[in-house]
């Protein structure tokens, strides 16, 4: 069978990584039809959007998409393809599983953890107002008007929309995978003790559906708090369920336990779409000299592979990922500087491609 697959490089390092990950998916035999599909900055000019409908309307026939990253300018310009694509497609749950490799240089071992983040809301909801707009004059009365210690006039507002149907959505998907993939526990993160209104409503919604999975543990922590465990005693943890915001940064930190950035894939899942990439972004600091680590962008493959029924290749992929960290020879420069304090020796991103 072949599958209808949108493949969408990105920028920066995207197209490097892509390539290699596609040689490694070809490499195992499954038949897959890519729908090569560009956006983000480099379409701006021609479309005058970074996400053109066409790319929309692929991924809208195929169902199924992987991706590298894609640039956002800081502060200002076009907001986030990325998030774009989440909030088109309802991708509400987006999985990073954080798993040690043998030789990923990491200081941690037998890392096994997940990350399920909550995909549409929160301050990534991306509602915003600049500082002396006449929507912050009117929120400012609203706050005033409530009790409550109005904002300088000169404060630029972001709104954190936490709804209770959201939140029980992601935390039900959390308790759904926990118990699909044989998982232990979930943890519930949160800063409910300051957010007493948003946090607090999606707390209670956790506890709630908790209270239907009583075969699976159940906690909830504070994000400070959780972010400390985790570099102390990250084998405390099992699936972890956050909030977008935090469950962006608690990503990052959790792919520092397994080896970094390079080493962390991801899904964005809805009900009808899934889209597949790294937890990292477009790295422009070592873009266009064959030096990324692809290894996040191949096992986002084996995700979807996973996802496409593929299960066989997905895991041959994983195993041959595995063997090639373990014998170490022909790693990428990130791995081998974490290995032994210098670059030296390392091999590049089509080369490490070729040896998994
Ligand atoms: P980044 O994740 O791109 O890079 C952070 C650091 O990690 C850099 O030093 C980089 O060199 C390194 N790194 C990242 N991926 C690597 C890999 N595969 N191999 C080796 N080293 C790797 O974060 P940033 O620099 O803050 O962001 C760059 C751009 O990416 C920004 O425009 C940001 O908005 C965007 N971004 C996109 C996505 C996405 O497409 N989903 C996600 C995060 C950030």
């Amino acid at each position: 069978m072949t599958h209808d697959v949108v493949l969408i490089p990105g920028d920066g390092i995207g197209p490097e990584i892509t390539s290699a990950m596609r040689r490694v998916v070809e490499a195992t035999g499954v038949q897959i039809n890519w729908n090569v599909q560009d956006a983000g900055a480099g379409v701006m000019g021609e479309y005058g959007t970074p996400l053109p409908e066409h790319v929309l309307e692929a991924v809208r026939a195929t169902k199924v998409a992987i991706k590298g990253p894609i640039t956002t300018p800081v502060g200002t310009g076009f907001r986030s393809v990325n998030v774009a694509l989440r909030k088109e497609f309802d991708l509400y749950a987006c999985v990073r599983p954080c798993l040690s490799q043998p030789g990923d240089g990491s200081r941690y071992r037998d890392i096994d953890l997940v990350i399920v983040r909550e995909n549409t809301e929160d301050l990534y909801a991306g509602i915003e107002f600049d500082e002396g707009s006449p929507e912050v004059v009117e929120l400012s009365k609203l706050v005033e008007a409530s009790g409550q210690k109005p904002f300088a006039a000169d404060s630029a507002i972001s709104i954190k929309p936490i709804s209770i149907a959201r939140s029980r959505r992601i935390v039900e998907y959390a308790f759904e995978y926990a118990r699909r993939c044989g998982r232990k526990k979930v943890t519930c993160v949160h800063k409910a003790n300051i957010m007493k209104a948003t946090d607090g409503l999606y707390l209670r919604i956790a506890r709630e559906v908790a209270e239907r999975y009583p075969d699976i543990e159940f906690n909830d922590k504070i994000v400070d708090a959780t972010c400390m465990g985790l570099v102390q005693e990250p084998h405390d943890f099992d699936v972890l369920v956050c909030l977008n915001l935090y469950g962006d940064i608690v990503s990052d930190l959790c792919a520092g336990l397994v080896g970094g950035l390079g080493m962390a894939p991801g899904a964005n899942i809805g009900a009808d779409v899934a889209i597949f990439e790294p937890t990292h972004g477009s790295a422009p600091d070592i873009a266009g000299k064959d030096i990324a680590n692809p290894t996040a962008e191949i096992l986002s493959a084996a995700m979807l592979l996973d996802h496409l029924g593929e299960t066989d290749a997905a895991e041959r992929i994983r195993a041959a990922v595995r063997a090639t960290l373990a014998e170490g020879s022909q790693v990428t420069g990130d791995v081998q500087r974490a290995l032994t304090g210098s670059a030296e020796g390392a091999v590049g991103t089509q080369a490490y491609a070729d040896a998994v």
